[in-house]
């Protein structure tokens, strides 16, 4: 059976852009239909300016919704990244094989950095390397498929160019994962900037619906999407990226099709009113579950305990080998 994983980090509170572009896909296909693993990558969250009681407090949030999402713990494992150290350990070695050249061209650094240095903040070193932990996370567990937005494109193709070049040089010791994106929504955008993704810790004042968003809030927050000022509803990710984001959002909402919804609509107004609606119904089942499974911390902490006990039983024989084959 092929092996998945994804994770999520705990820097916000979950998304919109989140369940559309990768947790709803771990929930409806890839927990059946291979041997997966979905972990809350609270190591990735130190690498900007944090709090750290709130990492500690959103790591068990990210969990329990990836959980009221619908992800089974009898069908996957679910666990924290922190918890196994095996992601740490292999970080290193492969370190040893990246350069920093590979790391300055990685978009998200470039995004990242200069935003945090047009706050006049520093740029921790961990921002760097963050893709080499990436890789860590996905080759620790000899992964086929990754299921991600496709903002997570290029670092799971430097994961690729680490395997290989690691098992070139020192012997076949780690799988070749390949990125899986969805059809639709692959990349939300912000409702009040569309031309940025929406992103948990990014907050732009009103664009981003968080999964756990009241549906008035939720509704408020779809009715006053930017737009632009035409009439026609056209699919157009470049000309009109606030509709096309609409018509996606909608389109993943209802299974459907974003260019064919477009034929559908007369108006702007409309067009908004039932994405608002579609994203309501599709969040309600996970904010009823998140109610009762946040009233139990006692299962989350059982499964995340099964689930760290698990993963570190395939990681560490690998990432062992793995310090054999470099020469430890
Ligand atoms: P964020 O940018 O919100 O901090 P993460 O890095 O935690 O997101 O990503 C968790 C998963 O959600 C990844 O698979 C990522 O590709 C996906 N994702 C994040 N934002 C979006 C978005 N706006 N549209 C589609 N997928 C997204």
């Amino acid at each position: 059976m092929k092996r998945t994983f994804s994770g999520v980090k705990p820097t916000g509170h979950l998304t919109l852009g989140n369940y559309l572009g990768a947790v709803r896909r771990w929930a409806e296909v890839d927990q059946h239909e291979s041997d997966a693993l979905f972990s809350v990558v609270d190591l990735h969250a130190l690498t900007v300016e944090h709090d750290p009681a709130r990492v500690r407090r959103l790591s068990r949030q990210a969990a329990t919704i990836l959980l009221a999402a619908g992800l089974d713990p009898e069908r996957c494992t679910v666990f924290v990244q922190s918890h196994v150290d095996e992601h740490a350990r292999l970080s290193y070695l492969l370190e040893c094989t990246a350069t920093d050249g590979e790391m300055r061209r990685m978009i998200q650094y470039k995004e990242k950095g200069a935003r945090a240095r047009a706050a006049g903040e520093s740029v921790r070193l961990s921002l760097l390397t963050y893709p080499v932990l990436m890789a860590a996370d996905i080759l620790a567990y000899a992964t086929d498929e990754v299921p991600v937005g496709d903002d997570q494109a290029q670092h799971v193709e430097l994961t690729r160019d680490l395997a290989v070049r690691f098992n070139q040089r020192y012997g076949h010791v780690f799988t070749v994962p390949k990125a899986t994106h969805p059809q639709v929504a692959a990349r939300v955008m912000d409702l009040q900037d569309p031309t940025s993704k929406m992103g948990k810790s990014n907050d732009s004042g009103g664009g981003i619906v968080y999964l756990l968003d009241e549906p008035e809030v939720i509704r408020r927050k779809i009715m006053r999407a930017v737009t632009d000022s035409g009439q026609d509803v056209e699919y157009d990710r470049e000309g009109r990226p606030g509709v096309a984001n609409l018509l996606e959002i909608l389109a993943a909402c209802e299974n459907g099709n974003p260019k064919a919804l477009a034929g559908v609509y007369q108006s702007y107004g409309a067009l908004k009113k039932d994405t608002a609606e579609a994203v309501v119904e599709l969040l309600r089942p996970l904010r009823e579950r998140h109610a009762q499974l946040a009233a139990d911390p006692g299962f989350v902490d059982e499964v995340l305990r099964a689930g760290a006990a698990r993963a570190r039983g395939l990681a560490r024989p690998l990432v062992d080998r793995a310090y054999e084959a470099i020469g430890l």
